[in-house]
């Protein structure tokens, strides 16, 4: 059996990893699972699951964790500090890793896995989004096999030949054929919103996605089209294309999941229900298919499919993101890091929806164009950036 880390264990990819384990017993044998502080989560999945270790990194949920497995007579051993994670991500203790901690708090974990050459199942986008080339450069050196777990690209990956799903990172599109990668979105729960009234939207009604239960983070981003943009980054990347090669078309049903149209007309689509289950089932088979647990698709009750091209006026972070990809590093790093104090923002009623996108670019060209060669180096461009968003609300107000 291969030995399974779930980071972001208590999340929404981290639940539907381990209801695809539940599915499959016998497939995995659950190594660790680490997440950031909801305790009793963490205790019921101990209890479950009994991973050989469990990492907290909130320290006090650490502790209540701890004192819970020994009351509970629970063996497994908690990892408390980053450095003996790191460690141990990197031992023979983990073949695979789920990588599904949201945001710029995976990238250390998930590169740590990447430089032991493991096999990544890449939930986490942010990490690519932030480090990019050197990430996709850690893993060619170490030889670790990243599997696109994000919907879209893995729906993208099925659609590819076989030659190209051997060579993420350094995909020749062109030389089998591909003429097109069609990353499709849902639009989010505001793409018949009236324009002026996005200044009233509130927290409640943005995490509501009409197709898709996620997390908080990504599901506002699904509202701005940040995600779609995020994706397109990730795009970039795991699949070597070029902006000729990428496309974004709105697709509200979500039951397509992208395409890949080639050179001789022929578009290949990934269909299933929306549910992340599938996505993660077909990277945790490997070559194999295996239960996921989700419904299968009943085309007579599907609405029909509609397809539009995304407008821009309606979600501005789409188009900064795009911009950003052919910036450079430094900017889809600062992308990332002004949207997540942005997002979080928001989520704390300290500034209004739109103005998610606003801070987002003042943040941008508040920074300047440099050469990103190390990882320290982008840290650092994160840390500035996240400081710069920060100021930039308390100092004027935004609301
Ligand atoms: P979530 O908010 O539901 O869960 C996040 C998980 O990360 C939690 O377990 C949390 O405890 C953990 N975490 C946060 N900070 C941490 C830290 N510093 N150290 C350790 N653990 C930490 O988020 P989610 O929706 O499951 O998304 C996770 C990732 O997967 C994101 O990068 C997201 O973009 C990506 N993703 C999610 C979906 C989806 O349907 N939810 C789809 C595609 C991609
Ligand atoms: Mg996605």
């Amino acid at each position: 059996m291969k030995k399974l880390a779930v980071l972001g264990a208590t999340g929404s990819i981290g639940a539907s990893t381990l209801s695809v384990c539940r599915a499959n017993p016998g497939l995995y044998q659950i190594s660790l699972l680490a997440a950031a502080s909801s305790v009793d989560k963490m205790f019921a999945l101990c209890r479950e699951f009994s991973p050989d270790y469990v990492s907290m990194s909130d320290p006090l949920a650490s502790a209540a964790l701890s004192s819970r497995l020994q009351q509970a007579k629970l063996a497994c051993i908690v990892v408390d500090n980053e450095e003996q994670l790191l460690q141990l991500l990197a031992s023979s203790e983990v073949d695979s890793v789920m990588a599904a901690i949201v945001g710029g708090a995976g990238l250390t974990t998930t590169l740590a896995a990447v430089n032991a050459g493991k096999e990544i199942f890449l939930a986490n986008k942010e990490s690519l989004v932030m480090s990019g080339a050197l990430l996709m450069d850690a893993a060619a050196k170490s030889g670790s096999k990243l599997w696109p777990v994000d919907s879209e690209h893995n729906a993208i990956y099925q659609a590819l030949s076989a030659k190209l799903q051997d060579s993420i990172g350094e995909c020749d599109l062109e030389g089998e054929g591909v003429a097109k990668i069609l990353l499709t979105g849902s639009g989010g729960p505001f793409l018949n919103t009236a324009l002026d009234s996005f200044a009233g939207i509130t927290p409640a009604q943005a995490v509501k996605h009409p197709n898709w239960s996620m997390g908080q983070k990504i599901s506002i981003d699904s509202a701005t089209m940040m995600n779609k943009g995020l994706e397109y980054i990730e795009a970039r990347w795991l699949f070597n294309a070029s902006k000729e090669q990428l496309q974004v078309i709105i697709h509200p049903q979500s039951v397509i999941h992208s395409m890949v149209q080639y050179k001789d007309g022929s578009v290949i689509a990934q269909m299933g229900n929306p549910d992340m289950r599938i996505p993660i089932a077909h990277v945790m088979g490997g070559a194999q298919r295996i239960e996921s647990g989700a419904g299968c698709l009943d085309f007579f009750s599907s609405p029909d499919f509609s397809f539009s091209e995304p407008d821009y006026q309606r979600y501005p972070c789409l188009k900064l993101a795009i911009d950003a990809c052919y910036q450079g590093q430094h900017a889809t790093t600062t992308l990332n890091a002004a949207n997540e104090i942005a997002v979080e923002a928001f989520l704390n009623n300290k500034i209004k929806f739109p103005q998610i996108a606003q801070l987002v670019e003042r943040v941008l060209n508040n920074s300047s164009a440099v050469q990103v060669d190390s990882i320290s180096h982008l840290l650092e461009i994160d840390k500035q950036a996240r400081q710069s968003a920060l100021q930039l609300i308390n100092r004027e107000n935004l609301c």
